[in-house]
């Protein structure tokens, strides 16, 4: 049969080296996730080396029979974030990779996940506040997956809040006197709801008081709603917090 040529797209959301040192690649791509094999030899010299972890590519690939992994022969990269690789944005980079990583099993190829993460990739490169950037663009990719609790009003009173009680089985925010489950902090709420309602912009520029019960939360509903993240023990100490360290 003759071999036939496409063109793939993507982010490198994963990469799996095999003791061949050939390598498995996970790509994020708008139309959704795809695997591919990049072999390694003479014949494909920095190819696996182009296919670095959130490089955006595009890649000429072959299929020698139906249901086998496209074989990789070319990769033009797209975009490159250098920064990704320093030690204060690596981790956050792929708390955000893992999440669209795990998303991607539940959702529809139409999901805008690749451009979240394509954008939120970029975020942590140009802001001075990339744990910021994470935790707003994790929440927007939750809920462009559709999972993320619905914060407009109460869903028992349909009073617009404060809504200080998340019930993270359930995926809902109550408020106060409907209760049930988690009792957040007055400003934590009013972030959390933020962030779930508002622009990008307006999470960012709005800030986050309690870092850390942020991280808790999205830890916690993450890991009931989609799966627990690994790369969440990988995020970097905040500064504040390394000097009181
Ligand atoms: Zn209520």
């Amino acid at each position: 049969m003759r071999e036939r040529y496409h063109l793939g797209d993507g982010i490198v959301l994963r990469r799996r080296l095999l003791p061949s040192g050939d390598a498995i690649i996970t790509l994020l791509s708008e139309r959704g996730k795809w695997t591919a094999l990049a072999r390694s030899g003479r014949s494909s010299a920095g190819l696996v080396a182009s296919l670095s972890l959130f490089n955006d590519v595009t890649v000429q690939h072959y299929r020698r029979k139906e249901g086998d992994l496209p074989v990789i022969t070319q990769v033009t990269l797209n975009g490159m974030l250098p920064r990704l690789s320093e030690p204060g944005l690596y981790g956050f980079a792929h708390i955000l990779a893992e999440l669209a990583d795990q998303l991607t099993v539940d959702v529809s190829y139409d999901e805008p996940l690749y451009a979240y993460l394509a954008s939120g990739l970029r975020g942590l490169c140009s802001s001075d506040d990339p744990e910021l950037v994470t935790i707003a663009y994790a929440w927007r990719m939750v809920k462009a997956a559709g999972l993320a609790p619905a914060a407009r009003g109460c869903p028992d009173c349909g009073s617009e809040g404060p809504l200080t009680h998340l019930d993270i089985p359930a995926g809902l925010l109550r408020c106060g006197d409907c209760g049930g489950g988690a009792r957040l902090e007055p400003a934590t709420a009013a972030e959390l709801k933020s962030m779930l309602t508002g622009t990008l912009t307006q999470a960012i520029t709005r800030g986050l008081a309690d870092r850390e019960a942020h991280w808790r939360v999205l830890d916690r509903f993450v890991a009931h709603h989609v799966n627990s993240l690994s790369s969440l023990s990988l995020r970097t100490r905040p500064e504040r917090e390394a000097a009181n360290a």
